[in-house]
């Protein structure tokens, strides 16, 4: 598990049973959510998601524990056979492709299940570049797009904020490794922490086919952080437009749409899939 190499207190990891895998998704152009795994051993500071051990009732700290839905493909075959087609969201309380998934491989797992139900499109979204790992599977499947969080290119910042996640230029070349695999490859720039935006947008060009924004309503969480001696730009009204403009000058020229949370995305996936 390189990427929990920072985890403290060692983490709890639980092997658990399910009878259900595929979620109905209230997120437009996201018909289902699908979680291998409960907890999330990356831990980013800001994470949304933490909401999820209140509703398990883990009285441990968020980052610190994942329980492994064991039976989650077996589980999917079943429901696949069952629900609708429509597209799944990997994964919108979890990261996929965290530390656990090199041995547990329940995520890998589902999407060979997923890939034999061509009927269904895939987004998934990780911050991780074991994904890397599941390039020959993504060439089997008819649609899908993988995505990587990536909301700063510094990782001054990113050691402060995701300090378990992989670093940045990683991620990048994860991602330059999938397209050029030619996989559909996106980064979701969010939430947009300290950044020189022009410097990530330019990083970006020959990694993906398209950007999506999305400052989310994040400083709640992370408001006395921001506070750093030179963090504080992130709170500004403008931000977010200010990011907008430098990756729309960099990205367009070479044909790389940039949408931002609020209009129009190009997939269900980019609109639904953020952490
Ligand atoms: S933001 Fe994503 S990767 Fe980070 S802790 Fe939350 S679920 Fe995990």
């Amino acid at each position: 598990m390189d990427t929990m190499a920072a985890a403290s207190p060692l983490p709890e990891i639980r092997s658990v049973t399910v009878k259900s895998v595929l979620s109905r998704s209230g997120i437009s152009g996201i018909d289902y959510s699908l979680n291998p795994y409960i907890g999330c051993l990356f831990g980013c500071r800001y994470c949304y998601a933490d909401f999820v051990a209140r509703y398990r009732g883990r009285t441990e700290p968020w980052g610190t524990f994942v329980d492994i839905k064991s039976n989650a493909p077996e589980m999917l075959r079943r429901e696949l056979g069952r629900r609708a087609p429509g597209r799944v969201s990997l994964s919108l309380v979890t990261d996929p492709y965290q530390g656990v998934e090199r041995e547990a491989r329940i995520t890998r797992r589902c999407l060979e299940a997923l890939a034999e139900a061509p009927a269904f499109a895939v987004s998934i979204l990780t911050r991780s570049t074991l994904v890397a790992r599941d390039a020959d599977l993504f060439g089997r499947m008819p649609d899908i797009e993988v995505g990587m969080s990536v909301p700063t290119g510094d990782d001054a910042v990113r050691r402060i904020t995701e300090p378990r996640a992989p670093a940045i230029e990683a991620r990048l070349a994860a991602l330059r490794r999938l397209k050029a695999a030619g996989v559909r490859t996106y980064a979701f720039v969010g939430p947009l922490l300290p950044m020189d935006p022009r410097d990530l947008a330019r990083r970006l060009l020959g990694a993906v086919d398209w950007v999506l924004l999305d400052r989310l309503n994040y400083s709640w969480k992370i408001r006395d952080l921001l506070r750093r001696p030179g963090w504080s730009r992130v709170l500004a009204p403008d931000w977010l437009a200010e990011v907008r403009g430098a990756f729309a000058e960099e990205l367009a020229p070479a044909g790389i749409a940039c949408h931002y949370v609020g209009r129009e995305a190009p997939s269900a996936g980019a609109e639904g899939g953020r952490r």
